[in-house]
């Protein structure tokens, strides 16, 4: 067994055979020696080995995380020391961006540009949370007579973190710099189909000068590993990136040992255009906001909502734009929309397509696998738009996961924020509107936790991005993140000459 620390992380090879679990500083295999196969989904082939984690794998590295958060240095670091490190991650992770792009491509399929942009901003994470943890403080607050009150922020515990397979590096960078920022130690748990970049990251960190048991990485079954984290006693808070459903389970399972839960689950996004939009931009925004990704991502805007008055001038533009859409080799930087997760994800995708067709809706273009050539063997799907729904329909209602979007008229502001508003899902909303006090006026109805404004771009690092209503809680990427990663503590003390008998006897 060689551990992290030995090896140095002398530059690594694009790809290995092999990818181990990260337990208390060290490469190590699962406790069965059992491993899995994870695949390319633009070719179908295999990329690497993955060892399969247990519940004893689990348990050794939730053991690692509780033993460095309650004996460790890392907690007790200066803050401006721990900065320091995570900055040198985030060096680290440019001076090997290229390794990391194609680690990411190889694993999801997705397309150059998104994993670059992807990878641009794990990195830019790390940085913002170098910062941010500096200025992360309590307060002084005012007391009667001789009381002195001041409030300190103390890292939460072991953290379970839970990455789903849309954005891996990028889930693993919201999730592990905040986390190790304010103190806490992790036990990280990639989804199945994606986990060769989240377990680089935690070498990484390692190479960068966390100190061992502070970032782990298991991988394994969510069902198992994951289900494991969730109820462990020694967990102190459950990060999770997912659906819906699993969201669900997991809150339920953590209120066992009241953990702390953050949830960033599914969406629905409503994509409005107004009469006024500058309709190129809006196009354009509009082609972004759903098949950027492969129509994979919690924020997809999957429902387009477009004023009558414009409605077939716009369309004109987006369906003729979507046609030109090229899917094709990932690595090609012209490429625009990658390959499906999976064969399993293809079919959910193809389904819901399905349903619509039998519900009445009309294809306007896609509305099937694609072919591509040079990868016949991988899951492709046709970017798609469908016309002609309504609120009762499946693919109005569920989040699809796929290339797929679903476009309504309206005729009138009030009518547009009722039906935007008509979903369990409130995580992202997109306006088009050259009037700035609509915009405004709308963003403050619209029931989610990110309003873009004549915006392709949901979030930067310092943007709080996360949902409500069935969207799940708890805001990551920005500041407040670190809120979520530490208790408030306050100490009360008394400074005055006179003793205090508040009983009297
Ligand atoms: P899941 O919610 O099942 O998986 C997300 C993560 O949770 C994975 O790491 C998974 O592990 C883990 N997990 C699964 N079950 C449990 C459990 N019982 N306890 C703890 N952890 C668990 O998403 P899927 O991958 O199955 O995707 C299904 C749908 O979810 C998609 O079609 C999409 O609609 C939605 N989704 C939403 C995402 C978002 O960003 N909001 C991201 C991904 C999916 P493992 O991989 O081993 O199963």
């Amino acid at each position: 067994m060689s551990t992290v620390k030995e090896q140095k992380m002398e530059k690594l090879e694009t790809k290995r055979e092999m990818y181990h679990l990260i337990i208390n500083g060290e490469r190590v295999e699962s406790v069965s020696g059992e491993t899995f196969t994870t695949y390319n989904p633009a070719t179908g082939e295999p990329v690497a080995e993955v060892a399969k984690g247990t519940k004893e794998d689990a348990e050794r590295a939730i053991q690692a995380a509780r033993q460095a958060f309650d004996y460790g240095k890392w907690r007790h670091f200066p803050v401006n020391k721990r900065a320091r490190i995570l900055n040198k991650i985030a060096s680290i992770m440019r001076s090997r961006f290229n390794e990391l792009v194609e680690l990411e491509i190889l694993d999801t399929g997705k397309a150059l540009t998104a994993a670059q942009g992807q990878v641009m901003q794990a990195i830019e994470d790390f940085e913002f949370y170098a910062s941010a943890i500096v200025g992360h403080r309590g307060t002084v607050n005012n007391m009667p007579g001789a009381f002195h009150n001041f409030t300190e922020k103390e890292p939460v515990g072991v953290c379970a973190q839970i990455i789903p397979w849309n954005y891996p590096l990028m889930m693993a960078a919201w999730k592990i710099a905040p986390a190790i920022a304010a103190g806490c130690s992790v036990v990280v748990k990639p989804a199945s189909l994606t986990p060769l970049t989240c377990i680089v990251l935690a070498e990484i960190c390692h190479e960068a000068g966390v100190p061992e048991g502070v970032v782990n990485v298991v991988t394994g079954s969510g069902s198992e590993v994951g289900n494991y984290l969730v109820e462990h006693p020694f967990v102190d808070k459950v990060a999770f990136t997912g659906s819906t459903p699993v969201g669900k389970n997991i809150m339920e399972k953590a209120s066992k040992t009241l953990k702390r839960v953050t949830l960033e689950l599914g969406g629905k996004s409503p994509n409005i255009i107004f009469e006024d939009a500058d309709i190129d931009a809006a196009v354009n925004g509009s082609l972004f906001g759903i098949f950027y990704n492969t129509g994979q991502s919690c924020e997809a805007r999957s429902r387009l909502y477009v004023h009558e008055s414009v409605y077939d001038q716009f369309m004109e533009k987006f369906v003729e734009k979507t046609k030109k859409l090229k899917l094709g080799n990932p690595f090609e930087q012209d490429t625009h929309v990658g390959a499906i997760i999976s064969r399993e994800q293809l079919e959910v995708v193809d389904g819901y397509v399905k349903s619509a067709i039998e519900e009445g809706a009309t294809i306007v273009t896609g509305g099937k696998e694609a072919k591509v050539e040079g990868f016949e063997n991988g899951f492709w799907y046709e970017p798609t738009i469908i016309a002609d729904v309504n609120h009762q329909m499946k693919v109005v209602k569920e989040e699809i996961f796929g290339p797929v979007v679903v476009v309504m008229k309206f005729n009138d502001e009030k009518e547009v924020i009722k039906l935007a508003n008509d979903s369990k899902y409130g995580l992202g909303s997109a306006i088009w509107t050259k009037d700035h006090a609509r915009a405004i006026r709308v963003a403050k109805q619209i029931q989610a936790g990110i309003v873009m404004i004549n915006s392709p771009f949901s979030a930067f690092p310092g943007t709080p991005f996360g949902g409500y209503k069935q969207s799940g809680f708890g805001r990551e990427l920005c500041i407040e993140t670190l809120d979520l990663y530490t208790e408030t503590k306050s100490i009360l003390s008394y400074y005055g000459s006179r003793p205090l008998n508040p009983f009297g006897v």
